[in-house]
């Protein structure tokens, strides 16, 4: 038997084994004896109370429960002067305006191999929605995954209200819901079912109300009772959405939540984060601009590691201004510097689109759009 704390005070004898042979077999008192006076390793699998009177110099007989550890520990203060330290309790809540920052972050996955985070600072805040945006592998998993602490950081600093995160992890993740990119529903179970088990993993007081409100919100009331196996791709993206709005967290981080949702599901997306922003910290990533060009108030735009712009989508599209223009593609066909963005096949010919530094004489000036803006800033950062 290797659970002592329950077995060991109701037993009579006790035989202790090391290496095939018995080194003593006495009562459980005696044997705790035995074991502290000759300081054998077998101490750190005895019961708490075992383990303390080990510790202390005392020729009382050895308890065994928690109580008899208690009157022995009595017994040996009585008369003693004792002076109390208190301890720091930790904070519980995160401030009302929680605020994330990365400073100068480097991280890389093995020791010999690139960085994948190269310098990144980040700052993000209650009441607006951030949209991470970059192509695959630029590293937007790495940083949320650095942010809820599953991965930790070579050099740099992540503040959570200005204190490490080592520091402020589980009030961060008390107030946190998170759809991270591979998430895993089970597949024999109801949407209800799912979103009930997920309730009590969170502690959810009224589970019941709570699940009622997130399948409203993403609306898949006419699923509740479906079994997930039996829902398509973007039904069970929402399923993943609404197990992230679980108990109004304080904190929604979400990787990719729009991957398998169609177009119209991608709109209904959109209106339920526009109205869930304003009273928490929303973090999501994207590597569709379209996703988030509406309804974000932050962009933060990441390429390689490292965060190129963080504004608002107007602020970049203004960046693009006089940068965008459109030509025929027989036009240019030696231009250079030149960065298209789009082809578009006419009656007439091919209709380019393309963003440069400076405009060649025969492209006529554009608006931009977005997406323009986006690309023209990934395109200078690919010169520098
Ligand atoms: P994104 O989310 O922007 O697509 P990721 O953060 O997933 O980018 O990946 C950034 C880089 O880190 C990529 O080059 C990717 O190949 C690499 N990477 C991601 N996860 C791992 C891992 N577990 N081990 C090694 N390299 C990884």
């Amino acid at each position: 038997e290797h659970r002592l704390d329950e077995i060991l005070p109701a037993a009579d004898k006790v035989a202790v084994m090391d290496r095939g042979s018995i080194l003593c077999f006495d009562t459980p008192a005696e044997v705790g004896t035995f074991l502290k006076r000759n300081d054998h390793d077998m101490f750190a699998a005895m019961p708490a109370p075992l383990q303390i009177y080990a510790g202390v110099p005392s020729d009382d007989t050895c308890p065994l429960t928690v109580r008899e550890g208690r009157n022995w520990l009595n017994k040996l203060f009585e008369k003693k002067q004792i002076t109390y330290s208190k301890i720091e309790h930790e904070k519980k809540e995160l401030s009302n305006d929680i605020v994330i920052q990365m400073k100068d972050v480097w991280f890389k996955y093995e020791k010999n191999a690139p960085d994948v985070i190269r310098g990144l600072n980040l700052r993000i805040q209650k009441g607006e929605w951030h949209a991470v945006v970059g192509g695959n592998g630029t590293g937007k998993t790495t940083t949320i995954k650095m942010i809820l602490g599953l991965l930790s950081i070579d050099s740099g600093s992540i503040l959570v209200d200005g204190q490490p995160l080592l520091k402020t992890e589980r009030q961060l993740k008390a107030q946190l819901g998170y759809l991270p990119q591979d998430f895993g529903l089970f597949n024999e179970l109801t949407v209800a079912q799912f979103l009930d088990y997920m309730a009590a993993l969170k502690g959810l007081r009224d589970s019941g109300t709570a699940v009622r409100e997130v399948i409203r919100t993403v609306n898949l009331e006419g699923q509740a009772r479906a079994r997930i196996r039996s829902l398509s791709g973007g039904q069970r993206q929402r399923v993943g959405i609404a197990q992230a709005l679980l108990g109004d967290p304080k904190v929604i981080i979400l990787d990719e939540p729009t991957v398998g949702l169609d177009p119209e599901e991608r709109i209904h997306f959109r209106n339920l984060f526009s109205q869930t922003a304003q009273d928490r910290l929303v973090l999501l990533s994207t590597h569709i601009i379209e996703d988030v060009q509406s309804v974000c108030g932050q962009l933060v735009v990441m390429d390689q590691g490292r965060v190129l712009f963080t504004g608002t989508p107007e602020a970049l599209i203004q960046s693009a201004a006089g940068h965008v223009g459109v030509f025929w593609e027989r036009e240019a066909a030696q231009e250079a510097g030149l960065h298209i963005t789009a082809r578009v096949n006419t009656s007439q010919g091919i209709r380019c689109r393309a963003v440069a530094d400076v405009l060649p004489r025969f492209a006529q000036p554009a608006e931009p759009t977005l997406e323009d803006a986006y690309l023209y800033l990934i395109s200078r950062e690919a010169v520098q």
